[in-house]
């Protein structure tokens, strides 16, 4: 299995605990994540914006925090003797690989020449915005005004850079207007890592069924959330109390594969940055899911493209020569 987006490593350094990823409360650990079959976990290196920077690291700007989520991750990944993907060839290992990914834009503070060096400390999906606006762009947004405003030049130069690097573009978190200027500029896949189906469950979060198409038109992949308010219109009386169901689960993946075919299927739990009752707590529990949408007609060969398939596909396409993937 991939896993498209988690906020692991963010959760760990803004704890500020003693936990670390050997040994924690929370969905992600080198235990779950081995026995759960995860050949792939993204981390993203979440940089937070305005309130939700916690108490104590106000002081430091996005580029800091950035930098403070890169150490961490670093530090995680040795004391757990988990390697990092920067070639896809490595997954033909079978063992469990880091992939670093970004989310929040900001973090380069509007400076391209940033870039690079995410690269070169191995991220190879860079999120553009989180949910504000930024240097690059405009987030989602209920405002339909917001939602339709496209990329800033800024947001057009990270494109053609991450392109030249080898990096993805993800447009999870971004505006309407964004995603089609990515779909207009990009010149390979881009990815959703973390996205469902708005005809579905109605949230700007989510992804039109057009968006979905012009997703799998460019050989990219949408990753299922686990989010509780992705899945369902349901209100729950706290965040804590929100369920993540697996049926909730079956019908977004049945409505993206009947809408844009089985190669745009992918997974993205966003474990650790959800909240709620969650029916698949970690990547041990996602049999049950694959059971279910089985049982709900999902072929098995678009059962196995879900869980690795296209991922695997997509990472692979961003490495020079690369877009072929061995299973
Ligand atoms: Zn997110």
């Amino acid at each position: 299995m991939i896993d498209l987006h988690s906020d692991t490593v963010y959760a760990l350094w803004s704890r500020g605990g003693e936990e670390t990823l050997l040994s924690n409360s929370l969905s992600i650990s080198r235990d779950t994540l081995i026995r759960g079959g995860v050949r792939g976990q993204c981390f993203a290196l979440f940089t937070p914006m305005h309130e939700h920077i916690p108490e104590g690291k106000r002081h430091l700007s996005p580029w800091e925090i950035l930098n403070e989520l890169h150490d961490r991750f670093s530090t995680e990944m040795e004391r757990a003797a988990i390697p990092i993907l920067t070639d896809p060839s490595q997954l033909d290992d079978g063992a469990l690989h880091a992939i670093l990914t970004t989310e929040e834009g900001a973090a380069i503070e509007g400076d391209i020449s940033r870039l690079p060096i995410l690269h070169s400390w191995g991220v190879r999906i860079f999120g553009l915005t989180w949910n504000y606006e930024n240097e690059l762009g405009y987030p989602n947004s209920k405002d339909p005004e917001v939602m339709g405003k496209g990329l800033k030049e800024k947001g057009f130069e990270a494109i053609e850079e991450c392109s030249r690097l080898g990096m993805l573009v993800d447009v999870s978190h971004l505006s309407d207007g964004g995603f089609s200027d990515v779909a207009a500029t990009a010149k390979g896949p881009f990815v959703a890592t973390h996205s469902n189906a708005r005809a579905v469950t109605d949230v700007p979060r989510n992804l039109t069924d057009s968006q979905l198409r012009t997703l799998a038109d460019h050989g990219g992949v949408a990753g299922l959330n686990l989010c509780p308010a992705f899945l369902h219109d349901g209100k729950a009386s706290s965040p804590e109390d929100a369920e993540s169901r697996i049926c909730d689960m079956v019908r977004h993946v049945m409505h993206i594969y009947r809408t844009a075919g089985s190669e745009v299927l992918a997974i993205g739990t966003d474990f650790d940055g959800i909240e709620g009752k969650l029916e698949i707590r970690t990547h041990e529990d996602m049999p049950k899911l694959f059971d279910a949408l089985r049982d709900a007609g999902l072929p098995p060969s678009a059962i196995d493209m879900m869980a690795y398939g296209n991922a695997a596909r997509v990472i692979s396409s961003i490495c020079p020569g690369g877009t072929q993937v061995r299973r």
